[in-house]
């Protein structure tokens, strides 16, 4: 992200509440993930008015309205394509998506390699419960076999998907993985997501207490398991390995971080070869681009 947007004030981690009161189950996982964005924010001096928070449909998605910054509650899958509009008109601004595994990887699942190809200058949290919460309980591009929802009464057909695998993949350039149970380690790494240049991913698990019961906090506190100290960042092919479950756990923390340029940096090389206006004015491309 830009740097003019870090340590602009100085907030404790309450003061990024917004009057909105949080609507979710007792003991979802999405309070721990709040928490910490709140944490993240305080500690990085983020002045809320430098912020544009957006959402797709969800109980994730409710996210923007607890956190007191610009905000923009978008389509179902949409908020990604949003968000890429949204920093490239102001890439001074911290871009924040926050959505879920449904909205992120089915309904929205066409704009996800998009945004890591191209390298979106943004922070994208996933709040990975693999179930549709807000809908009440369907199964989701995460959900494991096991789990018997409304939508599968006898467990499910297919193999549910590794958001982490996929995002290494597409090219996302910083991609972390925590549990909402471990707060300080998901606000280290959403610090870390806001602070790197480029699109960052940062998948978390969370706890749907109301519709997914296999997925308890018990179940993610075994999965997890740290990146084991020495883990070099930097390698790709680590990193697939790591997010293959080559033991059986899901790894915790910072799995892959790499620079390349951003899109903004991409269509500003192109602005200026084509005679410049390097103040980056949209609608002077536009007039460029005119015969
Ligand atoms: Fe959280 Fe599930 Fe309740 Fe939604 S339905 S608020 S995901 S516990
Ligand atoms: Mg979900």
């Amino acid at each position: 992200m830009s740097t003019a947007a870090l340590h602009q004030v100085e907030m404790k981690p309450k003061e990024y509440k917004s009057e909105v009161s949080v609507v979710w189950c007792p003991g979802c996982g999405h309070h721990g993930i709040l928490n910490a964005i709140y944490r993240a924010l305080s500690e990085l001096g983020i002045d809320p008015t430098k912020m544009m928070s957006i959402s797709g449909i969800g109980c994730s998605s409710r996210t923007p309205y607890f956190i007191k910054s610009y905000k923009m509650h978008t389509l179902h899958g949409r908020a990604g394509a949003v968000a890429t509009g949204a920093q490239i008109a102001r890439p001074d601004l911290v871009v924040m998506v926050t959505g879920g595994d449904g909205d992120g990887f089915s309904i929205g699942g066409g704009h996800m390699p998009h945004m890591a190809r191209k390298n979106v200058d943004m922070t994208y949290v996933l709040y990975d419960n693999g179930i549709y919460g807000l809908t009440k309980g369907q199964y989701s591009p995460t959900s494991r076999p096991e789990l018997k929802a409304y939508t599968t009464p006898y467990g499910g057909p297919d193999t549910p998907m590794d958001p982490l695998l996929y995002m290494l993949t597409y090219g996302a350039t910083y991609v972390a993985q925590a549990f909402a149970g471990k707060p300080k380690v998901c606000a280290d790494l959403i610090k870390g997501a806001i602070e790197h240049r480029g699109f960052s991913y940062v998948n978390i698990f969370s706890q749907c207490t109301s519709f997914n019961h296999i997925d308890t906090v018990e179940y993610y506190r075994d999965l997890v398991e740290e990146v084991p100290t020495g883990h070099d960042v930097t390698d790709l092919g680590a990193a697939m390995a790591l997010a293959r479950r080559p033991n059986g756990k899901a790894p915790m923390g910072l799995l892959y971080q790499d620079k390349r340029p951003t899109l903004v940096d991409r269509l500003q090389e192109i602005v200026t070869k084509v005679g410049g206006h390097p103040d980056y004015d949209l609608n002077k491309i536009i007039d460029l681009s005119r015969p």
